[in-house]
């Protein structure tokens, strides 16, 4: 996704409000009075993949009006009326904690102050899930774009204070290089602006690291080329005891339309063909090789299997359970 434009005036509010290292007073402590109130249980949802324990970090919503930002609009708002859905719908913005026993990964980091006050919620419920921002020694991004890199920095200084950022080298080439910027439409200025506020404090420190292609940057965790949505647009694939899990960020925004038609494509596609095209082949991957998946933009927490029957694609969201 991308990002509405966020004034100084919301920075500054952001940062006096948030201090960076102590724990966050949490948006949900209110939570404590009696009666009903507008706000969900803190996001987090636990699983184990094989050795690895997962903690899936809804970082909040966002609503998006599809139809206006998607291809072949009438088929998408005919799809919405047809799934009783109402628009504009909320969608998902879910990030990953992978505690290894050796390292905590953290796989993106919302959208910090970017996106308005239905999302933002990723440290909050990191720490409603047992950890810190200071435990996370390392983090992914599946790609820069706010609502994935966003959480990165609040006010210029990193949220993450120890954490090593690993990104395919495609990315930051893109969205950190003046010269792409200067040849950007005008619609794509916000989020060069919002890149450099929050992936450049980690430059500054020496702890932006860039990968080129498929690697395996950890034991049990490889990277997985999905170009086109951005240049280096990346999916982290997790294999451990013989269990595997593909996180693949943005490969779908729209599961009521995208699984069903997978040649949907959303504004901000940098390279709408070439999206078209890893999203055919990342999800008939999923749905002969049968692994999990995690999706950013899937309703929270956003894991299940991808199924393949008809001629179509379909979404299978994995049973809840209450004892991982
Ligand atoms: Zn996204
Ligand atoms: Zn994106």
């Amino acid at each position: 996704m991308k990002f509405p434009f966020v004034s100084a005036a919301m920075l500054a509010l952001a940062v006096s409000a948030c201090s960076i290292t102590a724990k966050p007073a949490s948006p949900l402590a209110h939570s404590v009075a009696t009666g009903w109130v507008a706000q969900q249980a803190p996001g987090f949802y636990r699983f184990r993949l094989g050795d690895f324990r997962i903690t899936v970090l809804s970082d909040g919503t966002a609503p998006r009006d599809l139809p206006k930002i998607m291809s072949k609009p009438e088929a998408v708002r005919a799809a919405f009326t047809a799934s009783h859905q109402a628009l504009p719908v909320e969608l998902s913005i879910n990030a990953y904690l992978i505690d290894t026993g050796e390292k905590r990964i953290l796989v993106d980091t919302g959208a910090g102050v970017l996106f308005g006050p239905s999302s933002g919620y990723l440290v909050a419920n990191l720490h409603a899930g047992g950890y810190s921002a200071e435990d996370i020694d390392v983090i992914l991004l599946t790609h820069i774009h706010g609502d994935h890199s966003g959480g990165l920095s609040i006010g210029g200084k990193p949220v993450f204070p120890k954490a090593i950022v690993y990104v395919d080298r495609r990315d930051p080439a893109h969205w950190l290089s003046a010269e792409e910027e200067a040849k950007a439409p005008a619609n794509r200025r916000t989020t060069f602006v919002q890149s450099h506020q929050t992936v450049d404090p980690y430059v500054r420190a020496g702890r932006l690291q860039t990968f080129d292609g498929p690697t395996e940057l950890f034991p049990g965790i490889r990277t997985v080329p999905e170009y086109g949505h951005t240049p280096g647009l990346t999916g982290y694939m997790l294999e451990s005891e013989g269990k595997q899990l593909l996180l693949w960020g943005d490969i779908i925004h729209a599961a009521e339309v995208q699984f069903a038609d997978p040649t949907l494509t959303i504004d901000y596609d940098v390279d709408p063909v070439m999206a078209i095209a890893t999203r055919q082949r990342v999800l008939q991957g999923a749905a002969r090789q049968g692994y999990l998946v995690g999706g950013a933009h899937l309703s929270f927490p956003g894991i299940g299997h991808v199924r393949f029957d008809n001629g179509r694609y379909a979404w299978v969201p994995a049973p809840y359970q209450a004892k991982p």
